[in-house]
């Protein structure tokens, strides 16, 4: 029966091998891809990175370059942590903002609190595919005179409004890491259309360095073992070794490098089906609610008008008091159930060693952090997971 991995995206090995190949033989695929990856976000330009932290600090300094007074980025209470470690990394000060707890969405009232004249620029979060109010924050941002950058590391394939998630404000960013909606293992993408702060991008752009060989080798390797261990039956072995999978850690000296071109014939082979990608897992999310929408103690994300989610993964919430038992019941039934981020990001000693006084309390963020679970959406979910969680958690 296995183990279902709690995200990822299944590609077949001599996908996975026959893009690698064509990479490094033919060797256009990072130009390719820069452009596709452009006119999807419809923005002007595209630029590959290493990964999605390198994306969002590289963007950062770029912004800071052009309004080096500005030094505070607003950044979600509950968001992966590399994102105030991108914003250390660049030399400014995140400052935090409370999220919506039920739509994850940064909370707009909240952002009044800030004082426009210090702000660089606000970030979205998009967590699990699921857009935030992205025309709002844009309006917002720019009444204030602030920038907005659209993480949409989870955001891939999701539109609000019926814009792509990544293309709203002066800059996005989507990331090609393991668990996000399509994977080369690692990488990274910045998109903008604004002119001034293009050229800026492409200056620090070209100061990176390109990926190194034995590295882009590496992680090949580790592309093929993906496409193998991602299947549930092989996921089980993978899921007791001890490698960390799904740990937060804390990082903040990662490399700021060029994406390897023959990672970028992965990511650009796994796009041409992002929209089937997309919709599968737009199913099997429709089927978990369906499935979920009235167990007693459980409560599901509120999808906002407009959205149209790419669902990475489904969260739902479950009482603080009943969640780590539900945790450990659907993970010995071989479902890759997961508490997400382990703490808002007030909570992270890291960052509260970065933020002022008056942003230590998040409370909404707190709420997400100790209720939030995520269930998979990925092509190896059976059409039955809904019906196999809910008998779970009825149970507890
Ligand atoms: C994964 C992620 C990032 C960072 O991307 P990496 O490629 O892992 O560096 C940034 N923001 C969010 C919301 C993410 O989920």
């Amino acid at each position: 029966m296995g183990y279902l991995a709690p995200a990822g995206t299944a590609i077949a090995p001599h996908a996975a091998a026959a893009a690698l190949l064509g990479g490094a033989i033919r060797g256009r695929s990072h130009e390719k891809l820069a452009r596709v990856l452009a006119a999807h976000s419809g923005h002007a330009r595209a630029w590959l990175v290493s990964t999605g932290r390198a994306a969002m600090t590289t963007t950062l300094t770029a912004m800071k370059r052009l309004a080096p007074e500005r030094t505070e980025v607003i950044v979600p209470a509950y968001t992966c942590y590399s994102v105030p470690a991108a914003v250390k990394l660049a030399g400014l000060t995140p400052r935090l903002c409370d999220v919506d707890a039920r739509t994850l969405s940064p909370d707009l009232a909240q952002l009044e609190r800030f004082d426009p004249a210090r702000v660089l620029a606000v970030v979205s979060a998009n967590l699990y595919g699921l857009p935030n109010a992205l025309t709002e924050l844009e309006s917002f941002a720019k009444a204030r005179g602030y920038r907005l950058l659209d993480d949409a590391a989870q955001g891939l394939g999701a539109r609000f409004a019926g814009r792509p998630v990544g293309g709203f404000g002066d800059a996005g960013l989507y990331s090609f890491d393991k668990g996000k909606n399509i994977t080369s293992i690692e990488g990274g993408a910045i998109v903008s259309g604004d002119a001034e702060l293009c050229a800026q991008i492409d200056r620090q752009w070209q100061s990176l360095l390109p990926t190194r060989a034995l590295h882009t080798a590496t992680v090949a390797a580790k592309l093929m073992l993906y496409s193998v261990m991602l299947r549930p039956v092989a996921y089980g072995i993978v899921n007791r070794l001890p490698l960390g999978l799904g740990q937060t850690p804390w990082e903040d000296n990662y490399p700021l490098a060029r994406y390897s071109p023959v990672l970028a014939a992965v990511t650009l082979r796994l796009y041409r089906d992002l929209d089937r990608l997309t919709r599968s897992r737009s199913e099997n999310a429709a089927r978990l609610a369906a499935a979920l929408s009235d167990v007693p103690g459980v409560s599901l994300p509120a999808v906002l008008a407009g959205a149209e989610p790419a669902w990475t993964r489904f969260p739902l919430f479950i009482s603080a008091e009943r969640r780590a038992r539900a945790l450990v019941a659907l993970q010995s039934a071989g479902i890759g159930a997961t508490a997400s981020y382990p703490r808002a990001l007030c909570d992270v000693p890291e960052v509260l060693a970065l933020i002022p006084a008056e942003d230590a309390t998040q409370l909404q963020a707190r709420r997400v952090a100790d209720t939030i679970v995520t269930l998979p959406t990925h092509q190896y979910v059976p059409e039955d997971l809904g019906s196999r969680v809910r008998d779970i958690l009825l149970k507890l």
